[in-house]
């Protein structure tokens, strides 16, 4: 059976990558971008620009208008329950990194901040480094086979002197979801404050955060088919104003004066600077293609791709996948072969996967391996971006072997 994308045509992206003989499948690293996003991009920039929140002049209103109806839109597309929880970073990365220093007032010497075995590094070295600064401990949860994390183990390991939860809520390497509607209760007992790196999930349909009920939710545009340079920390009201401002500049004062400045509250508290006017821009329009699709069709459509390259993977000998994946991805080594060899002679016929420790080197660790190739999907992918995969990857191992 064929799957054919009936939103590929969306994505210029892919038409250009097509030409060049190429087969994208790394949209895990960062997604094609659709034409509203370009459209929205071009208008902001070809009809005059201006900076926000900062003049009395009639583009400077429409610009912040405009940047300000899509933190309203960011609010709504994520369940938040007001704008003022949508605080616009530079990526999942800022926004981790503005948690860990600005909660630091939080953690004291001898406290525990749980993550666990399968984080990024974007997920893994803010909250490292902030014990280290603290004389905190990083407890670490360990994985079923499955890449879930072991929810008997987290019981016993989140405990009184847990301050802080930080989880991804798909793995990046493996593709599972992680059981958070157990693992958030677990924190939540011991009034530990709970943080969801959304990376991943967020583009796979995984957007309610009413449901979901973490303190802090951290997303990149990128991923989410729009602009890069841009994303998103949402905040729980009263968890936000938790925090203290990690960057300090323009635009997030009441009144500063040489040895004293008084903070706006979350979010503009927390935005010094030019925030990424276009990105912010780009990522509401992407929001609303995505809100316009049909997304039990799309959440189909990248079942269907993703059971397809499960089984293709699973059929040839020698190939491990890593895990149970349950969507969008899979990574996979083979017996006798190096990652970065099969990835160069993948490269090489125009297969664009990734091969390598995925930010993930913990993780690589804990698996015992070096890297592994890693296959992502995406809305705009056909089954014969698959067949294409597939016959690159057998024509690779066959000189390989
Ligand atoms: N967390 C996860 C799970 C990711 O996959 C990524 C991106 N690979 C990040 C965090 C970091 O995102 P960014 O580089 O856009 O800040």
């Amino acid at each position: 059976m064929m799957f054919v994308s009936p939103w590929r045509k969306d994505f210029p992206g892919i038409a250009a990558l097509v030409a060049e003989g190429q087969t994208y499948l790394d949209s895990a690293a960062t997604a094609q971008k659709s034409q509203p996003v370009l459209d929205a991009l071009l208008g902001y920039y070809a009809n005059g620009v201006a900076n926000v929140h900062r003049a009395q002049h009639v583009p400077a209103e429409r610009v912040t208008r405009a940047f300000e109806s899509s933190r309203a839109q960011v609010a709504r597309w994520l369940k938040a329950a007001s704008p003022a929880e949508i605080v616009f970073t530079r990526g999942t990365t800022e926004a981790l990194n503005l948690l860990a220093y600005g909660l630091e007032h939080m953690v004291q010497a001898g406290d525990e901040i749980v993550i666990s075995a399968l984080e990024h590094h974007a997920n893994l070295l803010p909250w490292q480094q902030l014990a280290l600064r603290r004389q905190a401990r990083l407890v670490v949860l360990p994985l079923e086979p499955s890449g879930r994390i072991d929810l008997n183990a987290a019981a016993r390991l989140i405990g009184p002197r847990t301050r802080l939860l930080a989880i991804s809520q798909l793995s990046n390497v493996i593709g599972t979801w992680q059981p958070l509607a157990e693992l958030l209760p677990l924190a939540k007992a011991q009034s530990a404050l709970t943080v969801v790196d959304g990376a991943q999930g967020v583009v796979h349909g995984h957007n309610d955060l009413q449901a979901l009920g973490c303190d802090f939710y951290a997303l990149s545009s990128h991923k989410l088919y729009g602009p890069d340079g841009v994303g998103v920390l949402y905040g729980r009201g009263d968890a936000l104003s938790l925090l203290r401002p990690w960057q300090f500049g323009g635009e997030m004062v009441r009144r500063a004066d040489f040895d004293h400045a008084d903070f706006h509250a979350a979010p503009m508290g927390l935005e010094a600077g030019t925030p990424p006017i276009a990105g912010v821009i780009g990522l509401s329009a992407s929001l609303e293609y995505l809100a316009s699709l049909d997304s039990a069709a799309v959440s189909r459509h990248e079942h269907a791709l993703h059971a397809q390259l499960l089984t293709g993977l699973r059929a040839r000998d020698g190939v491990q996948v890593l895990g149970e994946p349950h969507t969008a991805l899979a990574s996979f080594v083979v017996q006798d072969v190096h990652h970065s060899d099969l990835a160069e002679l993948l490269g090489e016929q125009g297969i664009a996967v990734r091969g390598g420790n995925h930010c993930a080197m913990p993780l690589m660790k804990h698996l015992g391996i070096a890297g592994a190739i890693r296959v992502s999907l995406a809305l705009y992918n056909d089954a014969e971006d698959l067949e294409r995969f597939f016959i690159a990857l057998d024509k690779a191992l066959e000189i390989l072997r």
